[in-house]
């Protein structure tokens, strides 16, 4: 057992590494943050990496941008090239949460051939009805990338965060008209990847409906399930 969460207690890490799958709007950010909070590893979200990139006016984000704001997967190659280099980082070495990638088959292929050995992929499923929903209503912090839903999550004072009182904005590819193109890409280019992993054993099913504490509960339930 390779589980080292003490409850309450000091150590509260766990050497694992793990993969969060799941269709835009599936909330396996939020549950990412949540998780990598509690057992003290490394988030890496290709999202977020790609969304500084943007706002910093890097290379990548420059090649980057047109793609997401299309609500387009950007080239395996870039995405790939950006994970070796976080994998590459002291932190990442006992565990961590990979959350948006693999994104494609040939980015699993990739992650496998460079060594690095998956313990989980957590699959959040939630009904494709509901994604729309849950993506159109979502607004980030300007400022501290704290999230909110209007309908679910408000703030307590409209359009401000609770944390920072930065301005809230949408994300441009969460308008409704670019939603549609990342759930086709989910379906086309993604969705493979839970027969991949499937296949090696690896996938746990998480039902993604719920608030975030029921949705959280699971996914530690069944992270102490597997260690028994
Ligand atoms: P979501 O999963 O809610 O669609 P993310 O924040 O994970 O949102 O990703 C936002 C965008 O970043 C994607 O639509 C895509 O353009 C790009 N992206 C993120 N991860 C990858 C990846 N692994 N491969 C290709 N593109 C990616
Ligand atoms: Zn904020």
């Amino acid at each position: 057992m390779r589980r080292e969460c003490k409850e309450g207690g000091q150590t509260n890490r766990i050497k694992m590494k793990l993969v969060f799958l799941g269709p835009p709007g599936s909330g396996k950010g939020t549950q990412a943050k949540l998780l990598c909070g509690r057992y003290s590893i490394p988030q890496i979200s290709t999202g977020d990496i790609l969304r500084q990139a943007v706002r910093d006016h890097t290379p990548l984000g420059e090649q980057a941008k047109a793609y997401m704001d299309q609500g387009l997967l950007v080239s395996d190659d870039l995405i790939i090239g950006i994970i070796a280099e976080c994998l590459r980082k002291s932190d990442c070495g006992e565990g961590y949460i990979l959350d948006g990638f693999p994104r494609t088959v040939p980015q699993a292929e990739a992650l496998e051939q460079s060594g690095e050995v998956l313990d989980h992929v957590f699959l959040l499923e939630v009904a494709e009805a509901e994604l729309v929903g849950r993506l159109t209503g979502r607004r980030v912090c300007s400022s501290c990338n704290q999230e909110y839903h209007i309908q679910f999550y408000p703030p307590s004072r409209e359009g401000y965060c609770d944390r920072c009182g930065g301005e809230l904005l949408q994300r441009k590819d969460d308008k409704e008209e670019t939603i549609g193109h990342r759930l086709v890409e989910y379906e086309r280019r993604t969705k493979s990847l839970v027969d991949y992993y499937g296949g090696k054993g690896k996938l746990r099913r998480i039902a993604g409906d719920g608030n975030l504490e029921t949705i959280s509960g699971r996914i530690r339930q069944e992270l102490e399930d597997i260690d028994r």
